[in-house]
């Protein structure tokens, strides 16, 4: 639910967000992908909660479905099977062990987001003070440049009407003092909802468990190349984040995107500016533009041509 005052910032918006409310405390939602079973209720509980209904979708003989993010799925289950170190067990001398990964993947409303970055529509993304990025379905255009501006390739454009969606963090909850749906679903507690400084903590704690059971690369992902996240992940193996179905080690936004808004825009500003005060310019050392009199134009004593011509706009 937009609450303008919440905001913070504005896509294509350069005009000063208000500050009443800078006392906000920021939010985060925080996965703990050791403790999932993969059993879906978080992207039920999404569908469910936002009134969503996505395809009925067909096997291809794995436990993902749907197979990606679309317009009306706005969480998905990403299962990975993939070697890894082998940690505690019996059978020591195997060098690698087969893991099984599962990623609750969604939108993770990076404080520094590229959508918000790279829309060019005002007010179509926005962020609140405490950390959500939302999109506003009534000013988006539906040109698809979130989804450039996005290093974790989140947002989908829907085909029905045109316009770009993902996971609010159930905003509209959270402004009324719920947690999230899939929050509340989830039945291993694997998913927790919080400030973000306790989500921290919380994260912290895990990972020295983690730690101290074997996974000693277990960490906090809370990427800086975007500022950090407002979805975090606990991961047993840290170090290698691309294991859980392609999380990117270090996201930033495109340089595509900076180029646009940290090179061609100030360009293009300048441009116009300079073409505006050579414009004063002319005007102030030339003066207006005058029509030229018959006599500059046909030259003195052609009578015949100032003739026919006063003719052509006779009625
Ligand atoms: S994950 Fe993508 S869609 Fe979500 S806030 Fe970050 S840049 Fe925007
Ligand atoms: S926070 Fe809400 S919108 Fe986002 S994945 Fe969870 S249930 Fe869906």
């Amino acid at each position: 639910m937009i609450n303008s005052q919440n905001i913070v910032a504005r896509s294509a918006t350069t005009l000063p967000a208000p500050q009443a409310r800078d006392n906000v405390v920021e939010v985060a939602k925080l996965i703990d992908v050791s403790k999932c079973i993969g059993c879906k209720a978080c992207q039920v509980a999404c569908m469910e909660w936002n009134d969503l209904r996505d395809d009925v979708g067909e096997c291809h003989g794995v436990y993902d479905n749907p197979m990606d993010l679309t317009a009306e799925s706005w969480t998905v289950m990403r299962f990975s099977e993939v070697e890894t170190e082998v940690v505690g067990g019996n059978d020591v001398s195997a060098e690698k062990q087969l893991s099984w990964l599962i990623r609750k993947d969604g939108c993770m409303h990076c404080a520094e987001p590229g959508c918000l970055e790279a829309c060019p529509a005002p007010g179509a993304i926005v962020q609140y003070a405490n950390g959500i990025v939302d999109f506003d379905s009534n000013n988006c255009i539906g040109c698809g440049y979130c989804i450039t501006g996005c290093p974790f390739n989140i947002p989908r454009i829907s085909e029905k009407d045109s316009k770009s969606y993902k996971c609010t963090l159930c905003s509209d909850r959270v402004n009324v003092g719920l947690e999230p749906a899939c929050v509340k679903a989830c039945p291993t507690n694997c998913i927790e909802f919080g400030s973000k400084q306790d989500m921290l903590a919380r994260a912290e704690k895990r990972v020295n468990d983690l730690k101290e059971r074997g996974y000693e690369q277990a960490g906090i992902y809370d990427p800086a190349g975007v500022g950090g996240t407002h979805v975090m992940y606990v991961l047993h193996h840290h170090d290698e984040p691309g294991l859980y179905h392609g999380l990117p080690k270090d996201p930033r936004i495109s340089p595509v995107v900076g180029a646009w808004k940290g090179i061609t825009k100030p360009i293009m500003s300048a441009i116009l500016g300079i073409t505006a005060f050579a414009g004063f310019f002319h005007y102030i050392t030339k003066g207006p533009k005058e029509e030229p009199t018959d006599e500059e134009v046909f030259g003195e004593g052609d009578d015949h041509h100032r003739d026919s011509r006063e003719e052509e706009h006779r009625p």
